[in-house]
């Protein structure tokens, strides 16, 4: 098994969004009044050569994220700017790897968000994995107004239940397996969004995790701190902390998809460690 990470593009969006301020409604209105903007952000996704197919998770951002200056909604017009070229593009770059549309079997999403699901457009031949209540809540014109853009999912878009059942993984409440060894377990990690999961990929005695958008870094994560854009604060604070001990239980490394270090970690296997875990208690 082998874990690549692609990163298509990079993105900048406001401080009060990566770390939320406030309580209630004002955190998640901070972000649209705050003047500061972050650095550029990367966008990963993650490619997994397994025995049983190379398996994708997340499709990353697509240069039709460079209209959103255009758009009608506040969100996408005013609080976040994405750069990409085409060649950055998942497809591309996975080709430039050595792997083609068809060997890829299966594909993943996070959740729905438009950097997540920019890229899939490359995987028409496929299986693609959803949560049903994440693309109920992603589709239509409800899912526009909360800022998705199911309008921009290729027409052939028709993604596979990612229905997670009672058993617990661990911390996480719901889990199911995604490869038939069992080596890759999709968890349900709510809070960034309603039905958001993170997968979890074990090698040896080391576990990745593949955590979308559970937090925009390891710090953030550690330190247990809310993003603004969370509906549920204490769903959100439950998820971040089922991570936490999670990573104290076994040998972790937490890969967010916008953490600046989560290329660097995976190259390096580096592990969440008990001075991290000291750091953040100290801060
Ligand atoms: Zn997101």
């Amino acid at each position: 098994m082998r874990i690549h990470a692609i990163q298509t593009g990079t993105v900048k969006i406001k401080n009060a969004q990566v770390e939320g301020r406030g309580h209630g409604l004002r955190r998640q209105l901070a972000l649209y009044t705050d003047g500061n903007w972050t650095e550029w952000l990367p966008t990963y996704t993650w490619a997994i050569e397994h025995p049983e197919g190379v398996i994708i998770v997340d499709t990353g951002q697509g240069v039709h994220l460079l209209e959103t200056s255009r758009s009608y909604h506040p969100f996408l017009r005013w609080e976040v700017v994405f750069q990409i070229e085409s060649e950055e593009e998942i497809g591309p770059q996975l080709r430039a790897l050595g792997i083609g549309p068809r060997d890829v079997k299966k594909v993943v999403l996070t959740h729905l968000h438009m950097d997540h699901d920019g890229g899939l457009a490359h995987f028409q031949n496929s299986e693609i994995l959803v949560s049903s209540d994440e693309l109920r809540t992603a589709s239509g014109w409800a899912g526009r107004v909360r800022g998705y853009l199911p309008n921009r999912w290729p027409s052939w878009f028709d993604p596979a239940p990612l229905d997670l059942t009672a058993e617990p993984f661990g911390p996480f409440a719901r889990s199911r397996r995604v490869t038939q060894a069992g080596d890759i377990v999709a968890v349900a990690t709510p809070g960034h969004t309603a039905n958001h999961v993170s997968i979890l990929v074990q090698e040896g005695d080391t576990t990745f995790v593949l955590a979308g958008d559970t937090s925009y870094n390891e710090a953030l994560m550690l330190g247990g701190k809310v993003d603004g854009v969370s509906s549920n604060e204490r769903v959100s604070k439950a998820t971040l902390d089922a991570i936490k001990n999670f990573t104290r239980s076994r040998p972790t490394v937490y890969l967010p998809t916008h953490d600046p270090q989560s290329g660097n970690r995976l190259a390096n296997r580096r592990l969440v460690s008990m001075t991290d875990h000291a750091a953040s208690q100290a801060a």
